[in-house]
């Protein structure tokens, strides 16, 4: 058993640093306490290896864009690495969100979907592709995150799932009502993502009746 010299304490295992002071351990160790973490140890490497090159990726593009003057053709007042850079940080915020633990899948599904539509909306806008975006490519997106939600919270046990599977619906239901009274005639794919969402609700209703009735509860207070 190794000793703190300071803190007057003996330490069991092979530690070679005192836990409480980090000062050097005197005597001699012992085989292990606890399993070493090979798998944390290999991930943060591979987390680290894609974050290099995300970040040299985001500094390379900058600098073509803006010192070398490189742009899209069509586009020559485009800051297109703004842009990408857009997608990297977004890239990097999902990848942070999948080691964090304590959000369930729907949670990340659903938040991965979010910062996906309204990056590609962005991107959209600089070019110029946002009337296929809001009338073809929001709903599709919209409706593809209820139907996940919809699997999760088939699958899921703990009903953590409801929340989203019933936000995720709000907003393919209420875009769709919005389109639908302000324009003469609804985009078929709003009109597939508002029908998805009310079948999908139905089926939450009857598959998992009591899950959704505590969820409305919890978010209405009725
Ligand atoms: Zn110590």
């Amino acid at each position: 058993m190794r000793r703190c010299p300071y803190c007057k304490v003996e330490i069991s295992g092979d530690l070679t640093k005192c836990p409480l002071c980090q000062s050097k351990l005197t005597g001699n160790g012992e085989a292990a306490c606890y399993p070493k973490f090979e798998a944390q140890k290999k991930q943060s490497l591979y987390y680290k290896m894609q974050l290099a090159i995300v970040w040299g990726l985001l500094i390379v593009g900058i600098g073509l864009d803006f010192l070398v003057r490189l742009r899209l053709p069509g586009f020559p007042d485009l800051h297109w690495s703004l842009i990408s850079g857009m997608w990297l940080i977004g890239f990097e915020f999902g990848i942070m969100r999948q080691f964090k633990p304590g959000t369930g899948s729907a949670g990340k599904v659903t938040m991965m979907a979010l910062i996906t539509i309204v990056m590609w909306c962005v991107t959209a806008y600089f070019f110029g592709l946002m009337k296929i975006t809001v009338n073809l490519v929001v709903p599709i997106a919209l409706a593809a995150t209820v139907t996940a939600n919809f699997v999760l919270a088939l699958l899921d046990k703990n009903g953590n799932t409801m929340a989203y599977l019933l936000s995720a619906m709000f907003m393919g239901i209420v875009p769709g009502i919005i389109s639908f009274f302000v324009s003469e005639k609804m985009p078929i794919a709003w009109a597939i993502c508002l029908m998805v969402s009310v079948i999908l609700f139905a089926g939450a209703v009857i598959f998992r009746g009591r899950a959704v009735a505590a969820e409305l509860q919890r978010r209405f207070h009725v």
